[in-house]
């Protein structure tokens, strides 16, 4: 995570800085930083674990409360807390712009994901000791340019520079592949099964270059599907009047929670039966799978389809990454893996791979991991890209370039006498090719000459850098 960047005013070097990655997901959300020994880590702060529901709670000041206490408030206080925000983040927009009445106030859904990442931002300071300005965040592969924007500007909104937009498919193929042997061609499915929404993703990595060759799910099921499944089983096997049931809030969120706890329960014993109030809430594995067989059978579907889009038979599938919480029940595991015919890869755990791939691209964007080249997923491109969002990765890449060939300009200018002759044609000669296709407007060129360059000067940007920390400390001994 850091990043030795050459500050074009004073022409002396930056030091390092952390960027962040970040999961914001429906039901958790995560932080994940690269630790000294270059490996992604989820920040686990509080001794609560690494995942912080993603729920706020407002007191009756509006002072806000993000993760397990919220979520516990979603019982006693559900008329303040609210949850599952990044639904209402995706469904709202300029036309059908969404309000939510907590207490005496109202905010929007990019508010709301503000208070999300604050949250995460102090944990991470806290863990880091160091500021936190800057963030990767994740998102879903069927975000809109719109949704995509509204990330970013949450992002803004909790105080936090967000660099770069990444699918969650992606960065848990990133996690994936991190310590692979980067020659080796790996076509991968990513099965996304959270409690806010299901993708599936099949991507195919090689040399650094990843690929998404398909993606699919948008409408199938969900985690929080199968927990309404469980609810409308209860009512109807308790005889309960669903519009009572309904309007008393409470009550609902009690049933909903131990919809929840129950096929948390059932993914390791066979029997659930606990009372909620005065309803008993009982469930046996097969009766869940049974509720559960309908739902699945949909994202097997969307598997399906994913490979015909790719063009690809299931036995081109080399390995099936497993990524969120609801991949834990184990007859979601047998049906997945009797569909693509192999066990599913259980190395990382599917809670934290989307975090982790996040960190994993935020130390790429800092520049210490080279040779891996991700698909742009700051728009969604598709097939008819717009003009106008080629003009605007046009703009973004001309003023990364020419910040860049200026900036190296400087610098070799200012460090002729300690730089080798061949750092300075080294240098000269990609700041050329760079400002040729500066001239020609050729935004593939652009960025991988922006990118070279970069990679070309950091090795003596960095050798600069501890001769001028020696000579510092050399100063105050
Ligand atoms: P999201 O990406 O939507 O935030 P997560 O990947 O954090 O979702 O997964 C949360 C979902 O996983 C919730 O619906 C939760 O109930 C479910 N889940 C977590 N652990 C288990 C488990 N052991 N068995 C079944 N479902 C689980
Ligand atoms: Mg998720």
């Amino acid at each position: 995570m850091a990043k030795i960047s050459i500050n074009l005013a004073t022409g002396t070097l930056q030091q390092p800085e952390i960027i962040a990655g970040i999961d914001l997901g429906t039901s958790n959300s995560l932080v994940a930083f690269i630790d000294p020994d270059k490996q992604p880590r989820v920040i686990n702060d509080t001794g609560k674990g690494t995942l912080v529901p993603s729920v706020v709670h407002f007191n009756d000041a509006g002072i806000p409360l993000v993760g397990n206490e919220a979520r516990e408030l979603l019982i006693r206080d559900p008329s303040n807390t609210i949850c599952s925000i990044k639904r209402l983040l995706s469904a709202s927009s300029d036309d059908v712009p969404v309000k939510i009445q907590l207490g005496e106030k109202y905010y929007t859904p990019l508010e709301l994901s503000a208070e999300i990442l604050k949250e995460l931002r102090k944990r991470a300071e806290h863990a880091l000791k160091t500021p936190v300005n800057k963030v990767v965040i994740t998102v879903p592969a069927y975000f809109n340019d719109r949704q995509r924007q509204a990330t970013k500007e949450a992002g803004r909104l909790a105080g936090l520079d967000v660099l770069k937009i990444l699918n969650e498919t992606t960065a848990a193929s990133l996690a994936y592949s991190s310590g692979l042997d980067p020659a080796v061609k790996k076509t991968i499915a990513v099965y996304d099964f959270g409690g806010g929404a299901f993708n599936v993703a099949i991507i195919s990595i090689h040399n650094g270059v990843f690929e998404v060759l398909a993606s699919n799910g948008n409408t199938a099921p969900c985690g929080d599907d199968i927990d309404q499944a469980i609810l409308n089983y209860w009512m109807e096997n308790n005889k309960l009047d669903s519009a009572s049931i309904i309007s008393d809030k409470s009550l609902l969120q009690q049933l909903r929670l131990k919809a929840e706890e129950a096929k948390k329960a059932l993914s390791s014993q066979n029997l659930f039966n606990e009372k909620a109030g005065d309803i008993w809430c009982t469930l046996d594995k097969q009766t869940f799978e049974t509720l559960i067989a309908g739902m699945v059978a949909e994202t097997i579907n969307a598997c399906k389809q994913a490979l015909q889009e790719a063009k690809l038979p299931v036995t081109a599938i080399d390995e099936v990454v497993m990524v969120g919480g609801s991949t834990r029940i184990p007859y979601i595991k047998a049906e997945v893996s009797e569909f693509f015919r192999k066990q599913p890869n259980k190395q990382i755990d599917p809670e934290e791979i989307v975090a982790l791939g996040a960190a994993i691209q935020a130390d790429i964007m800092a520049g210490n991991r080279y040779h891996i080249n991700l698909p742009d997923e700051d728009v969604q491109v598709d097939n008819t890209t717009s003009s106008a969002s080629a003009q605007n990765l046009l703009d973004e890449a001309r003023a990364e370039g020419e910040q860049l060939a200026y900036l190296a300009g400087q610098f070799i200018e200012r460090h002729r006498f300690v730089l080798t002759s061949m750092d300075i044609s080294g240098t000269r000669a990609i700041l050329d090719k760079l400002r040729a296709a500066l001239a020609q407007d050729d935004t593939a060129t652009i960025r991988s000459l922006t990118t070279e360059l970069n990679e070309f000067t950091r090795p003596f940007a960095a050798r600069l850098l501890s001769t001028t920390a020696t000579a510092s400390n050399k100063k105050t001994e």
